[in-house]
């Protein structure tokens, strides 16, 4: 594919080709400056379906299907050497689509990488089972690919949330059809351009960008695709479970949060309130584990609002590509409004803005969708910025009186993705950790992440864990074998 300028149209990847739909674009727009990236070709139902059809027959070659473990690992660690090679070309992608400042997006580009080596690994060295039998036969538990997976993403951390569907998809024997977010297509674009220039056979990763209610809505829908790995948003999620459902096809959903990030008084105020502050406002809180709703004891609260007030004034926001920026813009300028409708609706139910609230005021972000961290006191647990996910640099403080009262607290969300416990009493930890209806707690920590360990939610926050030996799982279906060591005996 050949270097691109705000004028050039970027074509999808389908069956190893470039291509594109004549009259159907999209732009893509830099939400640090408000110009346009470029323009991309959206593809519309027929596109979708020569994609899927073509991922079908490319899925159905022996000679992908039947792939000796080693031989596919290796391929994949050939993926991972060609992303750590183009680590700033794909880092560079995600920071002029979504925002996210430099270092991030150069540290999410590596995590791709080491996504793919990781499932290198696995698929090296995962075994099938031989299951305890109960007669004169052997009987055992084989893992194979489904087919067609179409893989969905959102667009705060593409490049990785492209590796995890992908790595794996890919590590389990089947072809993918991904289709990212329409604000930051272009990573995965990369991404399967290096796919093909490291030996994977051409049609098994097809890229098709678009809008997600008409090319989104052509992938889940085709007959041929016979499983869904999708994040984003609960309410897509939903949707796209009910059109699985329809299908009886399975889906991995990885959806939003609003997430506990609990603070006693006994704890390290000083490292917590750190945690706290990371937890939300990092990727400008434009993340599904953000802790948004930060439970503080009641006895130091006075204290952990003070410093979280001089953090919050304190963090830089600024362009994504200068060095010293903090926190970038957020990803599209609908995207500030719909955080500014919350902090307005804060504003309205009583709330108290103890800092940001408003939009950065230096001219070199005039045209960007820029906000400053907003800290908010004073709310109920059951006011709406407290109850729905933001997806915004956005922290609402409540206080609390006892572990009953917080655990009631807590878990009275409909999300239940992540949570985060701060204290020095190691037996209050684990009490709390036990009572916390999240896919994830954090102790004494915040937002730490490993491709080996388990990732998903509880409640609204999804269904089926990413990541780890049951991220392989997912795009896999089990086929039991009975084999009888006695065939002319049969009970
Ligand atoms: P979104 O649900 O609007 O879109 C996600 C993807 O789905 C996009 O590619 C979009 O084009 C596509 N899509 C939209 N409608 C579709 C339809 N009808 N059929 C098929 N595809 C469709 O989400 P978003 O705004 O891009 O991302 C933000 C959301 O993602 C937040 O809620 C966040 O919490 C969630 N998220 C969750 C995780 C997690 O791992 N749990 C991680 C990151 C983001």
């Amino acid at each position: 594919m050949s270097q691109t300028t705000a004028q050039t149209l970027k074509p999808m990847l389908i069956q190893g080709e470039w291509v594109s739909t004549p009259g159907q674009e999209f732009d893509v727009v830099n939400p640090a400056t408000g110009t346009v990236n470029y323009r991309m070709s959206a593809a519309d139902a027929q596109q979708v379906d020569l994609a899927v059809t073509t991922a079908h027959h490319a899925a159905h070659q022996l000679a992908w299907r039947n792939m000796l473990p080693h031989l596919r690992a290796r391929l994949l660690m050939a993926i991972a050497d060609g992303i750590e090679a183009r680590k700033e070309d794909l880092a560079r992608c995600q920071m002029l689509e979504n925002g996210k400042v430099w270092s991030e997006c150069l540290a999410q580009a590596g995590s791709a990488a080491a996504t793919f080596r990781y499932y290198a690994a696995v698929c090296e060295t995962m075994v099938s089972e031989v299951t305890p039998s109960r007669g004169a036969y052997l009987s055992m538990t084989r893992y194979e690919p489904y087919g067609v997976v179409a893989a969905i993403t959102p667009w705060n951390s593409p490049l990785t949330m492209e590796a995890q569907k992908v790595a794996p998809a890919l590590a389990a024997g089947n072809a993918v059809v991904l289709k990212p977010s329409e604000v930051t297509p272009s990573g995965a674009l990369l991404l399967g351009e290096i796919a093909l220039a490291s030996g994977l056979p051409a049609g098994i990763l097809n890229v098709v960008t678009g809008l997600g209610g008409v090319t989104g809505k052509a992938l889940i829908e085709h007959p041929l695709v016979r499983m869904i790995s999708f994040t984003g948003g609960t309410a897509t999620g939903r949707a796209i479970g009910v059109a699985a459902a329809q299908r009886l096809i399975p889906t991995a959903l990885e959806l939003g949060g609003k997430s506990p990030h609990i603070l006693f008084a006994d704890a390290n105020l000083s490292a917590a309130v750190d945690g706290v502050v990371d937890g939300i406002y990092e990727g400008t809180g434009q993340s599904c584990v953000a802790g948004s709703r930060l439970f503080v004891q009641r006895q130091v609260l006075d204290e952990v609002l003070d410093r979280l007030m001089q953090k919050a004034n304190g963090i830089r926001v600024g362009l994504p590509d200068v060095a010293d920026s903090e926190m970038g813009p957020a990803a599209s300028f609908a995207h500030r409004d719909h955080i500014e409708r919350y902090i307005q609706s804060a504003r309205d139910e009583g709330g108290e803005i103890l800092a940001g609230g408003y939009r950065p005021d230096a001219p070199e972000l005039a045209q960007g969708a820029f906000i400053r961290p907003t800290l908010i006191a004073g709310l109920s647990n059951q006011a709406k910025a407290v109850r729905e996910e933001i997806f915004g640099p956005v922290l609402c403080v409540l206080p609390f009186e006892d572990e009953d009262d917080l655990i009631a607290q807590a878990n009275d969300t409909t999300y239940g993705l992540a949570s985060g416990v701060w204290t020095a009493d190691y037996q209050k930890a684990w009490r709390v950790a036990d009572k916390l209806q999240t896919g994830l707690v954090w102790i004494n920590t915040y937002k730490q992440l490993s491709i080996s360990t388990p990732f998903g939610g509880y409640k609204d926050s999804g269904l089926g864990r990413e990541k780890g030996l049951s991220g392989m799982r997912l795009y896999q279906q089990s086929k039991g074998i009975y084999w009888s060591m006695n065939p002319n005996n049969m009970p």
